[in-house]
């Protein structure tokens, strides 16, 4: 934590349950496409416009993810790169990590598939 820009806020993260119904409707199509995406490039815009769609910028990492959390109705949209998530299953045949957020992976971790 050596670095700090003071132009960009230090949370990143969206709650998915604080949109409104058009914003969650385009967050949703746009993860979707995401998850679909035959390719690189249409992975990334469709990130991209999810970020928008959520209302934060889109990480370094270039993606993002809703907690996939089991247990409760966590909306929080996060950078799939900060520290503290858990892969709640693999996902295998789909672009997207299924990842619980940093809180929820504190409070009731899923358990480990392995
Ligand atoms: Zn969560
Ligand atoms: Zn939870």
């Amino acid at each position: 934590m050596s670095v700090i820009s003071p132009a960009r806020p230090t949370n990143h993260t969206a709650d998915y349950n604080q949109l409104g119904p058009t914003h969650q409707a385009h967050f949703d199509s746009f993860m979707e496409h995401a998850d679909n995406a035959a390719n690189t490039t249409e992975y990334n815009s469709a990130m991209a416009a999810a970020a928008l769609a959520a209302g934060i910028p889109l990480p370094a990492s270039g993606e993002i993810a809703k907690c996939a959390c089991p247990f409760c109705g966590c909306g929080a949209i996060f950078d799939t790169a900060i520290p503290g998530l858990l892969t709640v299953e693999d996902s295998d045949g789909y672009n997207l990590p299924r990842l619980q957020c940093p809180d929820c992976a504190d409070a009731h971790p899923a358990p480990a598939e392995d």
